[in-house]
């Protein structure tokens, strides 16, 4: 049994890492298709070649699997902004997803606003019937500040074994801890944005401007600004702008100069299709008594549209169809089916995984278990960037810890060993984990995911790491094969208690 595990270990490491297709996958979910927005035609593009992909590797069963009601999609079609005022210089701008464009056929070319108000009644009582048509940006308080430290990192010795002392009482969500004075001022600047975008609904500005969290180097951070439910309507333009620009056209402002921009912006909603979709496939166990259980793995499809969503989360899913195709190009067999789910809607809440994991096994709010729920061995997802795999969380699932420890030994040279007990989250392995069923995010090296990538316009092919990608496929089909093949399935935690219809995040 030992010599035949080992064996498999050697081919799934040859094909890995000496035959990779894994950047041929990343650039046609990238390059070749574009920003991935949910139920976008970039995201379609990608869906519809994963698929064609997954089927000529010999996957059966593969398809774009509707997983519920997501909304519409959206795209960008044209987008320049630039100064002409007091002198000429271009500006670095993206539309953030679900908004409008500029009115009228024409380019626009007007005065730029600041507009500096601390509520809703500041704002109303010193703007109102003054920015029809107008070009309006937000006052910031940001600076920029010179970098001192790398963009990019790696985990220290030091904080991965940090990590595999965790105790299980101790284990905790290591992102997101907020403390009441924080929920509170969150809540209020959400407060106040919702009353700003009625605001600009109702006094109709040509092109509103906005800066993010502070990106040096002409790095912006973009996501959302409208609304994609299917009675959404077309919104006003809304650009998010680097904030390198943004804070030079403001001084300019500030100092009373009279900054004028002229700008394109144009947008398409797709109301078509409202279904969210999943792309699905499989390659079928051969063990009569296992073929019915199921590994699965994921990354998701989806991404922002800033950019070609390279490392959020092109990476992950291009890791997961080439670990499928090292498993079968190896020739193995295994014993359970293997299935792999690209998710859609990731970002706007894990929704493509929570809908499958709700379709097909139970809903985390009755916990009423459906008969699949009992044959899935286990989930394992990767959505942490590019870098490479150097341990795995195991959400709490102690069991499981000296399982992986054993399936991790032959990559240790590879730079994979830890074993944590803690959570992590923020990915698809919750969707799971929320019902009962084993689910994994791999422990990754960050490389420059949140000071460069993680949803801006920098996240594309360019900023992939070849050999971190085929360590991860390797590590993975390693993983995929290992479970397939074990007697017994991964061991589960005591089933969640019904959450009720509380939505309580993720
Ligand atoms: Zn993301």
């Amino acid at each position: 049994m030992l010599s035949a595990q080992s064996d498999a270990t050697d081919k799934i490491k040859n094909e890995g890492l000496q035959h990779s297709g894994v950047m041929n996958f990343a650039f046609h979910l990238t390059d070749a298709s574009g920003p991935r927005l949910t139920n976008s035609p970039g995201f379609f593009r990608a869906a519809n070649w994963a698929k064609d992909e997954l089927t000529k590797m010999g996957l059966t069963n593969v398809s774009l699997e509707p997983w519920g009601d997501f909304g519409q999609g959206w795209e960008q079609n044209r987008c320049y902004l630039a100064v002409t005022a007091p002198y000429y210089f271009p500006v670095v701008a993206i539309p953030r997803a679900w908004t409008g464009g500029t009115p009228g056929k024409k380019m626009i070319n007007e005065e730029v606003m600041i507009i500096r108000a601390k509520d809703s009644a500041e704002l109303y009582q010193n703007y109102a019937g003054k920015i029809k048509g107008k070009i309006v940006m937000i006052y910031s308080g940001d600076t920029l500040k010179p970098s001192f430290e790398p963009d990019g990192n790696r985990f220290s010795d030091e904080a991965l074994e940090k990590m595999a002392n965790s105790k299980p009482d101790t284990a905790r969500r290591p992102q997101n801890n907020l403390n009441a004075d924080q929920m509170n001022a969150a809540r209020q600047r959400q407060a106040l944005q919702r009353q700003m975008g009625e605001f600009y609904k109702k006094e109709q500005p040509a092109l509103v401007l906005s800066m993010s969290r502070a990106g040096n180097d002409g790095t912006l951070f973009v996501q959302g600004g409208g609304t994609y439910t299917k009675d959404a309507e077309n919104n006003y333009a809304y650009v998010m702008v680097s904030s390198d620009d943004y804070l030079r056209i403001q001084r300019l402002v500030l100092d009373g100069q009279k900054v004028k921009m002229e700008a394109e912006v144009k947008t398409t909603f797709y109301p078509s299709d409202l279904k969210g979709y999943n792309v699905v496939g499989e390659i079928p166990g051969t063990d009569p008594a296992l073929k019915d259980e199921w590994v699965i793995v994921g990354g998701h499809l989806d991404s922002w549209q800033g950019a070609t969503g390279a490392t959020d989360n092109a990476a992950g899913c291009s890791v997961m169809m080439e670990a499928m195709r090292i498993i079968k190009a190896s020739g193995l067999q295994p014993k359970r089916s293997i299935r792999i789910c690209l998710w859609s809607g990731e970002e706007q809440g894990l929704l493509g995984s929570r809908g499958y994991v709700k379709n097909h096994f139970a809903d985390p709010a009755d916990m009423i278990l459906k008969p699949d729920h009992g044959k899935v061995s286990a989930y394992y997802n990767l959505d942490n960037g590019t870098g490479k795999i150097r341990g795995i969380y195991l959400q709490g699932n102690k069991e499981a810890g000296p399982i992986f420890s054993q399936w991790l030994e032959p990559f240790h040279e590879l730079g994979a060993k830890t074993v944590t007990i803690d959570n992590t989250g923020g990915t698809d392995h919750q969707a799971f984990d929320a019902v009962g069923i084993p689910g994994f995010q791999f422990i990754q090296d960050e490389i420059e995911y949140d000071t460069r990538t993680h949803h801006t316009n920098m996240d594309t092919y360019d900023h992939l790491v070849p050999a971190d990608l085929m360590q991860a496929s390797t590590i993975i089909a390693s993983f995929v094969y290992n479970t397939a093949q074990r007697e017994e399935k991964i061991p589960r935690k005591a089933l969640p208690k019904p959450r009720g219809t509380v939505n309580r995040g993720f």
